[in-house]
């Protein structure tokens, strides 16, 4: 059983405890176990093995012997039990945006909804605003929340999508059937939801490497096998496609399978205006049907007049002409991160300690780190007053005593009220190194009224950053209206930096909020918002949206030095 499966049975649990009523830790709990096995990178099962469950921070003995039983039998019997008094279905309906575990129960036992396709029936014949306490704006909040969701039906994210890729790519790469192996589609481009997963591979043994494929360990059914492609679905349901392809044709198929679609189409007009023709096996001169190029991506591109693009920028929004004339951005590199500026401790919600986060951020060569617990308004959170605040000031300076070319910096992330306030005074705030201010209520509010509120909280000289700015939730949750060109405008006038928060369900500010942003002059930070140190990991999928939003190393703060990054601290 893949961890992915683990973690949504968790997920499952938790959110029938908190239908049924449950207290808040226990509930949580089950959420907390879930959040850490899903972003675990070692298999559940290896671990179990070596270290026991009991081992991973965040599941206690109780947990762990229902995932034991899970784990040995394929079922657990706590679940079964839940599911009996409850239909499994709410746990869907519960993920809607709008619909809270409460309003999922009155819907059960006032109109008998079990489905979301009944709950869309209900909202459709105007049912949901005649129930006691809920009106029509409820009903209204709760069909944008069942947009959301389907528009993203059967996606995937980032961090579900790359890791699977991974994995595939690796064990098709171990003896040497194949020269050349890469994802394609919109998995190549990062793009923030994935529909399918593509593989292509170069070979010229492609009976061998489709029976290879087809025989992956993890594969329930194999839908199609040919010489040229193939199709698997894996027992998650989810299907992969593998393409294979003569090793001189490679750049050719390569190009072809990337995409996107807009910028193969604009690149098509450019070929056919030459004379030319472009498909899947090389660029040819359609006279005398000469081969131009197909070995290498760069050697298609170059031929056609253009320096090789990065796919993360193929997109048709302007890279084929930067690529004519030699304007094509020089994209921000993982390499380049020099720290991570959003990192929750245990503290307030996140699960691991300074120490680990001081260590796993060494371990990934930063050479800072900012810890940035929530602050006291946010109650659900168990922000931290000052008192708290100033504790974990002393166990910072300790800690930094110790070390020779790393800091821990001393952060916050304010909770933004309603007027635009925020938790602590000026006097407090001026004695921390980064100030986070974010919004995590009143999402309900009007466009005015919460641009207000950030703009106000960029006005006060000691906050540094906006977070998570829209606060969408991929497939839960949509963006808060919001006036972006205001924000930009203001974060560049004020100088606070806009996040990038590297979430992989989050992912905001989005590709094109922070191409406006880079090109109004706003700084970005890309952070994780790590709530456990396995998510600092998580830096990747905010550094590939970055590329996707054209920003380059000067565009990016935390590509900066130490030094540097307390220059621009100064508002
Ligand atoms: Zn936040
Ligand atoms: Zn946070």
């Amino acid at each position: 059983m893949d961890n992915k499966k683990v973690a949504d049975v968790l997920d499952d649990i938790g959110d029938m405890l908190e239908i049924m009523d449950q207290s808040r830790f226990r509930y949580l709990a089950y959420h907390r176990a879930s959040q850490v096995i899903r972003s675990m990178p070692r298999d559940l099962e290896e671990v179990r093995r070596d270290e026991g469950l009991t081992s991973i921070k965040g599941i206690g003995s109780g947990i762990a012997e229902k995932l034991n039983e899970l784990l040995d039998t394929g079922q657990m019997s706590y679940f079964e039990e839940l599911k009996k008094s409850l239909p499994g279905s709410l746990t869907e309906i519960v993920h809607i945006q709008g619909i809270g575990p409460k309003k999922a129960k009155i819907f059960y036992e006032k109109l008998g909804i079990e489905t979301i396709d009944q709950l869309e029936e209900a909202v459709a014949v105007g049912k949901i605003q005649e129930l006691p306490g809920m009106g029509v704006k409820t009903e209204e909040n709760i069909e944008r929340g069942l947009e959301v969701y389907r528009g993203y039906e059967g996606r995937l994210l980032l961090n579900q999508a790359i890791p699977i890729a991974e994995h595939i790519i690796d064990y098709l790469n171990r003896d040497g059937l194949v020269d050349n192996i890469s994802t394609a589609g919109s998995l190549r481009r990062w793009q923030e939801t994935i529909g399918d997963i593509d593989v292509l591979a170069s070979t010229r043994r492609h009976s061998e490497v489709a029976d290879k494929f087809c025989t992956y360990p993890e594969t329930s059914s194999v839908l199609a096998k040919g010489d040229t492609k193939c199709s698997i679905l894996l027992h998650s349901g989810l299907q992969i496609d593998l393409r294979m392809i003569d090793p001189e044709h490679y750049g050719a198929a390569l190009q072809y399978f990337t995409g996107s679609k807009a910028h193969n189409i604009h690149l098509r007009e450019i070929v056919k205006k030459k004379g030319l023709k472009l498909n899947e096996y090389g660029l040819f001169r359609i006279k005398d049907d000469m081969n131009i190029a197909a070995k290498t991506e760069e050697d298609i591109y170059k031929a056609l007049g253009m320096t090789l693009m990065e796919p993360e920028l193929r997109e048709d929004k302007g890279e084929i002409e930067a690529a004519i004339d030699g304007s094509l951005p020089h994209l921000v590199k993982l390499v380049d991160i020099k720290g991570d500026l959003h990192i929750h401790t245990k503290a307030s919600d996140g699960q691991s300690s300074l120490e680990e986060i001081a260590d796993n951020c060494q371990e990934l060569g930063y050479e800072y780190a900012c810890i940035t617990d929530h602050a006291f308004d946010l109650k659900v959170a168990h922000g931290l007053d000052v008192k708290r605040f100033e504790d974990q000031w002393k166990e910072i300076d300790e800690l930094n005593k110790a070390f020779d070319d790393f800091t821990l910096l001393k952060g916050v992330e304010l909770n933004i009220d309603n007027k635009g306030g925020v938790d602590f005074d000026d006097d407090f705030l001026g004695r921390y190194d980064v100030v986070l201010a974010s919004i995590h209520m009143g999402f309900g509010q009007s466009k005015d009224q919460i641009t207000d509120r950030i703009i106000a909280a960029m006005e006060n000289p000691h906050i540094d950053m906006v977070c998570h700015p829209t606060g969408r939730i991929l497939g839960r949750r949509p963006p808060y209206s919001i006036n972006m060109d205001k924000i930009i405008e203001a974060a560049s006038r004020t100088r606070t930096f806009l996040e990038l928060n590297a979430f992989p369900d989050r992912l905001d500010l989005s590709d094109d909020q922070l191409r406006a942003a880079k090109q109004a002059g706003s700084k970005i930070a890309i952070n994780t918002d790590a709530h456990h140190f396995y998510h600092l990991a998580y830096m990747r999928y905010g550094l590939h949206t970055a590329k996707r939003g054209w920003l380059e190393k000067e565009d990016v703060v935390n590509t900066f030095t130490l030094e540097k990054l307390k220059k621009l601290l100064v508002k």
